[in-house]
């Protein structure tokens, strides 16, 4: 309970600075879309006999890709309200346009690292094949709007050490066209989720790469460039931010303290805030409240993410409220999503209700907003 106050005091601490407004402002800014993650529920049981120690998170638990009921099922949730201009509430997906070509590389023996368009992965499973046109459907219906997330939400450089190293976890992962519950930790700078980690400094410029293939890959599968960035896993070096520019990056979410790494194991604090302008004149976003029901917890999400929107307007800023895919995906376990969805539509109805004058945007919106 304590913790409890602490974190509400904390919030108010955090919405005291930055771009403010009048206007009544929810960005639901939702990170994960595009990841496989989990394969399937057989997936899952197979790894679990293998002694991965799956139960422990809930992404590892409930986290797949994306399929068509999960978006149908998002997308009736999202229009059972209006805001008052008449527009339903908005997911700005946070997207990864691949993931790992785990045949290809099986097949090849890990001597490289090759990964594979969500287009592609979508006509290789059962029951993806209408997903083109159910993205395009909730895109035009302004349900959803996907931006840059990364490639892939892994780290190259850890998977395939450990690939080459024949670490059991990750052969029988791939095996199982899956990542997740991976113990090993070759780096310890490096979270084997966090594509932008890295151990050396150096290691920036195989990054760069990375981002900027990434964004042509995103261009591929959703037909426009993203303009939003948000590291898989946070903690990208802000020598990025050039490439990220080039690749037509106008906005990039940041930690309101930042832990930047340096190399070796150095780390740099950097103080942020929304609004804040880099060098190359990019927008920073910086989520101001949370939406994350989680099955090991109690705690009631739809009071606390009501209560840190209350304090955002209070403080005259957006509320841009952060969760992910997890919470609403019924892949693996399709009462997963119901209850991450009734969740979902109690706190969109109160919000309605307790601010009649709120507006939904995606975080693009929000940027322009800011930078006009
Ligand atoms: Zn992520």
């Amino acid at each position: 309970m304590l913790q409890y106050y602490k974190n509400i005091l904390a919030r108010h601490v955090k919405n005291s600075i930055g771009w403010s407004t009048g206007r009544k402002i929810i960005v639901f800014t939702v990170d994960d879309y595009g990841s496989v993650r989990m394969a399937s529920k057989t997936a899952r049981e197979n790894l679990r006999k293998q002694g991965l120690k799956i139960d422990s998170s809930k992404f590892d638990m409930y986290d797949g890709l994306e399929d068509a009921e999960d978006l149908i099922q998002l997308y009736e949730t999202l229009s059972s309200v209006k805001d008052k201009n008449s527009n339903p509430a908005i997911f700005t997906a946070m997207s990864l346009p691949a993931n790992p070509d785990f045949a290809k590389m099986r097949n090849t023996g890990y001597i490289e690292y090759n990964y594979e368009l969500i287009t592609d992965t979508w006509q290789k499973l059962p029951g993806y094949e209408r997903m083109k046109s159910i993205w395009e459907e909730g895109i035009n219906k302004k349900l959803i709007y996907p931006q840059f997330h990364g490639r892939e939400h892994l780290n190259v450089k850890v998977l395939l050490d450990l690939l080459q190293k024949k670490d059991k976890e990750v052969l029988a992962c791939f095996d199982n066209h899956s990542f997740g519950a991976i113990s090993a930790k070759p780096y310890p700078s490096i979270n084997y989720v966090a594509a932008f980690e890295f151990d050396k400094y150096e290691e920036n410029e195989a990054l760069k790469e990375i981002a900027f293939d990434g964004l042509n890959a995103f261009e591929k599968v959703f037909g426009y460039r993203a303009k939003h960035f948000a590291a898989p896993g946070a903690r990208e070096h802000r020598c990025l931010a050039e490439t990220l520019y080039k690749g037509g990056i106008r906005f990039i979410d940041s930690d309101m303290i930042k832990k930047e790494h340096q190399g070796n194991m150095k780390y740099e604090n950097s103080y942020n805030f929304t609004g804040k302008k880099n060098e190359f004149q990019q927008v920073l976003l910086v989520r101001n409240c949370v939406f994350e029901p989680n099955p090991f917890d109690n705690l009631d999400w739809v009071g606390y993410c009501l209560k840190q929107i209350e304090i955002a307007f209070k403080w005259n800023k957006p509320a841009n409220i952060s969760t992910h895919r997890v919470n609403f995906a019924g892949h693996i376990e399709p009462s997963h999503r119901k209850k991450g969805l009734s969740l979902l539509r109690s706190l969109l109805k109160e919000i309605v209700k307790r601010w009649p004058d709120v507006e939904f945007m995606t975080s693009l919106e929000l940027g322009e907003l800011i930078d006009s």
